[in-house]
């Protein structure tokens, strides 16, 4: 079955089948590469004792990887009534003990109590909700740090170099600390948007984020993001300058009143956070 990964109708059968065209507005492109959504599948090493979380399954692209790479269980979360029709026709059978199908909105859902541990999210994105879904993920992370074993999401790869990104770079910013703070972040590889259907305007990329056993440096989720969003909020600005409003002195932390945001390591900012909490 050379290129294949089940018995089941290729993807572009499935799409004219249940009249499944893309739809703007919810963010779908469809990767129906078999051999791409595989690759994605695996980057997640061993599932075999996890219940998968995916958002927005779509046609099952992905959804049909996770389970042929034996997935103990995967719970999508899809908010397409026709995704969730073809699915419930199609995969349903074919996966009756380890698939199952919710019809909602993945920003309305308690991930926690929707599946038990180990759990792991994997989905290729909807670009127009992915950041504040990541948020979503990293502050149950900052509260329970086992609550995910591990998270292989899609990005657009914009968002996925903000993510990753380092001091003294562009893309560093309130995404790069957040993320790096409380996961092991891993870029694992782009996939060029012609692999999409339809291709979306720029490329994406993968990334593997693994919670921290504890988080960098210690701080409280309410002062990280406030003093992140503070100092980059007025980027080319010194600290002293734009923490201000805050109340407080870069220097009673150690740090250089004169620093911008993007010199500041992400301890650096746990620092900060720490004095803002009057810690
Ligand atoms: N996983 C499929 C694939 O890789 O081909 C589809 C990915 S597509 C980029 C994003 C999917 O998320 C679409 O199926 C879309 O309907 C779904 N979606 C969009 N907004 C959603 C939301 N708020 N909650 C759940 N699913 C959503």
């Amino acid at each position: 079955m050379a290129g294949e990964l089940d018995d089941l109708a290729p993807l572009r059968d499935i799409i004219a089948e249940y009249g499944l065209a893309a739809k703007k507005q919810l963010g779908q492109n469809f990767l129906l590469d078999l051999n791409l959504t595989s690759r994605i599948a695996r980057t997640a090493g061993d599932l075999s004792d996890t219940t998968v979380i995916e958002v927005g399954p779509g046609p099952g692209g992905l959804t049909r990887a996770i389970l042929a790479a034996g997935a103990k269980k995967l719970i999508a979360v899809e908010r397409d009534a026709r995704c969730i029709d073809a699915l419930s026709a199609y995969l349903t059978p074919a996966y009756p003990e380890q698939f199952e199908i919710i019809d909602g909105d993945a920003l309305d859902q308690d991930f926690e109590a929707l599946a038990p541990q180990p759990r792991r999210v994997m989905s290729n994105l909807p670009y127009n909700i992915a950041t504040p879904l990541l948020i979503g993920w990293l502050k149950i992370v900052a509260k329970d740090p086992a609550a995910f074993t591990g998270f292989t999401l899609m990005f657009q790869k914009e968002v996925a170099d903000r993510i990753a990104a380092k001091p003294r770079t562009k893309a560093y910013g309130r995404l790069s600390i957040m993320s790096q703070w409380l996961c092991e972040v891993r870029p694992e590889f782009n996939i060029d948007k012609r692999a999409f259907t339809p291709p979306p305007k720029i490329m994406s990329t993968v990334v593997t984020l693994t919670p921290r056993p504890q988080p960098l440096a210690p701080a409280t989720w309410d002062a990280m993001e406030t003093v992140a969003q503070a100092a980059f909020g007025q980027r080319r600005k010194m600290l002293r300058q734009s923490l201000k409003a805050l109340g407080i002195n870069p220097a009673d932390a150690g740090l250089q009143e004169t620093a911008r945001a993007e010199e500041l390591s992400v301890e650096d900012f746990a620092k900060l956070a720490r004095l803002l909490d009057g810690r």
